[in-house]
C-alpha cells in the first residue's frame, strides 16, 4: 500500500494480493467481477474521501463507493475509477433527546440495533445484519416490517456528503433538498458521496414472536392464495413473507409461510399472530405458532440463509396488483436450482397503498417478489443464471417494474421509479455530477454515464 498525503491507497499496480484484497475483499457476492478500479482508497475519515475526490479529479478518474459491499452485482468495483472503501470509517453516535441516530454509511443493521436494543430503541434496517446502509438506504431500504412501518430511507432526516467537484455539504428538506430527494431512492446513482447519515429511530417493540407453517411444493398456491388475501389487512406490527426454499427434513422443496411480529407485550404478539393460526388452510406438513423471538436470533436466521463465501445471483419484480400473482411465481417457487437457494415473495400492503413522501422512491406494488439462487462452483454459473433469466422473463409481462436493491443493470433494464421521479432524478444527476465523475449505474458495458437509466419497462 502507498502513502499519498498519509492517503490508504492501494494501486492497482500495487502487490498483486493486496490490490485483489482492496478490490473484492469486502465484496458479498463470490462470483467476482472482471473490472478493474486504478486504485481503491480504504477511507477512514472524511478527509480521505474528500482527498480521493482530488485525485480523480487531477487524473481524470471516475469515482465508485462501497459502503457494507452487499450489492449482488459489486457495483463498487469498476473500471478507470478510484473506489472509495469506507469499510474502515466508523462512525454511531445516539443523539438520546431527539432519538436522532449519526452512523457512517459502512454501518450495518445489526450494528445500529445492537447499540439502540441498549436503549430501548429500534432502526428498521436490513434484515441481513451485514447489509450495510448506505447501499441499503440510498435505494430505499425494504427493512423490518416495512409493509407497514414504510421505507427505512423514510427515516432519514439529514445527510452530510462529499460531492462530485469534492465539496462538503449538508443536505436535508431545507439545504440542498435535491440531493437530499434523491439521496431517498436513486440507489447506486446518487450524485455524490455520503459520508453520514442522520437517522430518526423508534421505540423498540420488546416482544418479538414469530409462526411458521411449511407447506408441500404442490400446494403453493393454496399457501400463497391465503397468506396474499390476509396481508392487506394484517395487524400492522407484523412482518409477512411466503418463501420457497430447501429444509433439511425433506427432499423437496417447501413452501414457508412466515410471519414475525413486534410488540410491547406477549399477549399482544400472541394475539397479532392468531388471525392467521385461525384461517391457515389444511395440508401444510409443519407449523410452529407464535413462537418466542428476538432480534439477534432473526439476524442469525437471516445470516444462514444468505451465506458467506458463495456466488449468487438475484433478480427481482414488483408484480402488477392485478395479476394472478400465485400463478405467475409457481414457477420460480417450485424450480429452484439449487438447495441453497430460495424464491420470496414479500407482501408490501399497506404501504403500497399509502401516498409516499416526494422523494426518489416511487415504485412500488403490493407483491414483491425476489429469487436468490446461491451456489458454490463457477461450473454452475451459466446454469443457475440462465435459470434465473428464464423465470424472470416469463415474469416480465406481470411486472410494474423492480427494486433497485436486488437488481442487477447489466442483465435487465426496466423501470425503477414513477415516470416523474424517474426524469426529475437523472436531471439532478446531471446538475450536481455533469461529468459523470462518479460511476453511477452499472449498465451493459458500464455506459449509462450521465445518462442514467431509461426507467422504461
Ligand atoms: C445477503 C443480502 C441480504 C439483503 N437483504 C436486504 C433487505 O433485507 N432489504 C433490502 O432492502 N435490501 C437487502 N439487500 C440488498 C442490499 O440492500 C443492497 O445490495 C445494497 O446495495 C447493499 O448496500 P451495501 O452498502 O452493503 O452495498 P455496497 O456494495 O457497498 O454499495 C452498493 C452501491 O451503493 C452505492 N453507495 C453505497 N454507499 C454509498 C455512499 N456512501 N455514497 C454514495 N453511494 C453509495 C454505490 O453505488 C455502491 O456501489 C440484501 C443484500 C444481500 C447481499
Amino acid at each position: 500500500m502507498s502513502q499519498q498525503n498519509l492517503l490508504p491507497i492501494t494501486w492497482k499496480t500495487d502487490a498483486v494480493e493486496a490490490y485483489e484484497h482492496a478490490r473484492v475483499g469486502r465484496v458479498f457476492n463470490h462470483r467476482r467481477p472482471h473490472r478493474y478500479p486504478v486504485g481503491v482508497v480504504n477511507a477512514e475519515r472524511e478527509e480521505h474521501i474528500v482527498q480521493a475526490v482530488q485525485i480523480a479529479l487531477q487524473k481524470n478518474f471516475r469515482v465508485s463507493v462501497r459502503s457494507g459491499g452487499h450489492s449482488w452485482a459489486a457495483w463498487s468495483v469498476r473500471d478507470n475509477a478510484i473506489l472509495i472503501d469506507l469499510g474502515n470509517y466508523k462512525q454511531i453516535e445516539l443523539n438520546e433527546t431527539t432519538g436522532i441516530v449519526t452512523v457512517s454509511p459502512s454501518t450495518t443493521g445489526k450494528m445500529i440495533n445492537d447499540l439502540l436494543s441498549e436503549k430501548g430503541l429500534l432502526f428498521p434496517g436490513g434484515h441481513c445484519p451485514d447489509v450495510g446502509l448506505g447501499g441499503f438506504l440510498l435505494q430505499g431500504g425494504m427493512g423490518w416490517v416495512c409493509r407497514s412501518w414504510g421505507w427505512a430511507c423514510q427515516y432519514v432526516k439529514a445527510i452530510d456528503v462529499v460531492t462530485a467537484d469534492g465539496q462538503q455539504l449538508k443536505c436535508n428538506e431545507k439545504e440542498n433538498e435535491d440531493l437530499f430527494w434523491a439521496a431517498r431512492g436513486a440507489g447506486p446513482g446518487f450524485p455524490a458521496i455520503i459520508t453520514r447519515f442522520y437517522l430518526q429511530t423508534k421505540p423498540l417493540p420488546k416482544h418479538m414472536r414469530s409462526s411458521t407453517y411449511i407447506f408441500p411444493k404442490n400446494h403453493f398456491k393454496t399457501a400463497l392464495n391465503w397468506v396474499k388475501s390476509i396481508a392487506e389487512t394484517y395487524d400492522e406490527d407484523t412482518e409477512i413473507v411466503c418463501v420457497g426454499l430447501y429444509i433439511p427434513d425433506y427432499e423437496e422443496s417447501v413452501v414457508l409461510v412466515g410471519l414475525v411480529t413486534f410488540k410491547s407485550s406477549e399477549h399482544e404478539a400472541i394475539a397479532a399472530l392468531q388471525e392467521a393460526e385461525d384461517s391457515v388452510p389444511s395440508g401444510y406438513l409443519q407449523k410452529d405458532f407464535a413462537r418466542s423471538t428476538t432480534l439477534q436470533q432473526e439476524y442469525m436466521h437471516q445470516g444462514l440463509a444468505n451465506p458467506e463465501g458463495h456466488r449468487y445471483c438475484a433478480d427481482n419484480a414488483y408484480i402488477d396488483n392485478d395479476a394472478d400473482v400465485a400463478s405467475v411465481l409457481e414457477e420460480a417457487f417450485t424450480t429452484l436450482p439449487s438447495r441453497k437457494s430460495f424464491a420470496l415473495w414479500f407482501a408490501m400492503a399497506p404501504v403500497s397503498r399509502r401516498p409516499l413522501p416526494d422523494m426518489a422512491l416511487s415504485m412500488q406494488s403490493d407483491h414483491y417478489f425476489a429469487i436468490y439462487t446461491i451456489w458454490e462452483t463457477a461450473s454452475d454459473d451459466d446454469r443457475c443464471q440462465s435459470l434465473v433469466s428464464n423465470v424472470m422473463n416469463k415474469m416480465a409481462p406481470f411486472s410494474v417494474g423492480q427494486y433497485l436493491g436486488d437488481s442487477d443493470f447489466q442483465v435487465r433494464n426496466t423501470k425503477y421509479w414513477g415516470e416523474d421521479q424517474g426524469k426529475k432524478l437523472m436531471r439532478i444527476r446531471k446538475k450536481w455530477d455533469p461529468e459523470g465523475r462518479i460511476c453511477g449505474y452499472l449498465d451493459n458495458r458500464d455506459q449509462s454515464g450521465v445518462e442514467g437509466l431509461r426507467n422504461k419497462l
